[in-house]
């Protein structure tokens, strides 16, 4: 008699323990299903990069002195600097200036030793491109100022954010509150 009292008791304790675990299965269940998506729906939806983003380089033509200070720092000698030499002023005339995305490492080392400032780095980070010599960009290309990520009308707004860490929130903005502000 006494053995089959024991398993039964056991039988219960064991009962008792599954039903435990398999309620704390639904807690954690039902506290997911309280989050807001973490996902991005990229492209119809865009996260804001952080303000010190280092995202495609913009170079402003008229303010480029040719000193060539952009390729002594860079660490791949990266910016191609034409310029001739224009006697009656003394002085160099740029004639061309490229630098390859397909190449650079986005360090920002050119932008900070710049002594004209005429470099900055944009949040433009949608270099992908089928020929890889479309990324050698010259200073048409490169004077393109894109259009900032939270004014872009085509593209939807990201909704709360809470379910994220804070160190992730910080940098990505509701796009139409930014539009409204
Ligand atoms: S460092 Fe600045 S000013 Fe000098 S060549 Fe490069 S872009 Fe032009
Ligand atoms: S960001 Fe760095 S790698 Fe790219 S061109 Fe400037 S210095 Fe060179």
């Amino acid at each position: 008699m006494l053995p089959m009292v024991d398993g039964l008791l056991n039988y219960g304790k064991r009962a008792v323990e599954a039903a435990r675990y398999i309620g704390q299965g639904f807690t954690i269940t039902l506290d997911h299903m309280n989050r807001l998506p973490t996902t991005v729906q990229y492209p119809y939806e865009k996260l804001i990069p952080s303000e010190r983003f280092r995202g495609r380089i913009h170079f402003e033509f008229d303010k480029c002195i040719a000193c060539e200070v952009c390729v002594r720092v860079c660490p791949i000698n990266l910016p191609v600097v034409d310029w001739e030499f224009r006697r009656n002023v003394g002085k160099k005339q740029l004639k061309s200036y490229t630098i390859d995305f397909g190449v650079c490492i986005f360090c920002g080392n050119c932008v900070e030793y710049c002594p004209t400032n005429c470099l900055s780095m944009t949040e433009e980070y949608e270099l992908s491109t089928y020929d890889r010599h479309e990324l050698n960009y010259d200073q048409i290309a490169l004077g393109r100022l894109p259009i900032p990520i939270a004014r872009d009308e085509t593209i939807q707004s990201i909704p709360n954010l809470v379910s994220l860490s804070k160190g992730f929130i910080e940098g990505h903005i509701d796009s139409k509150s930014v539009i409204h502000n």
